[in-house]
């Protein structure tokens, strides 16, 4: 017995940070342990991740902010064309 204050076995079941119960397995996001009840299925298009609720909320926010700054790229161009196109008649007229 070299130290009675180390960590404990690795036998040991490792815990869900969320709720202390026995974790299932670790979060693909943030790789914390999770139990089946924290954690919330993903399917993505070459095999499911299972992520902690935490990372799901967080990954939704970032979503819709993708989708926002899609949207203002898609927009942006017609906005300067637009304004590109007013020029060019003002321009006409003088
Ligand atoms: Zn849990
Ligand atoms: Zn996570």
């Amino acid at each position: 017995m070299t130290g009675v204050l180390q960590h404990v076995g690795d036998d040991a079941p490792p815990r869900c940070v969320h709720c202390g119960k026995q974790a299932a397995g670790p979060c693909a996001s943030c790789h914390r342990m999770i139990c089946a009840d924290c954690c919330t299925l993903t399917e993505s298009s070459v095999k499911k991740w299972a992520i902690c609720l935490e990372c799901d909320r967080k990954k939704g926010r970032s979503l819709g902010h993708a989708w926002g700054s899609l949207i203002l790229w898609l927009l942006l161009p017609l906005g300067i064309l637009a304004v590109a196109t007013a020029l060019v008649g003002l321009l006409a007229h003088l």
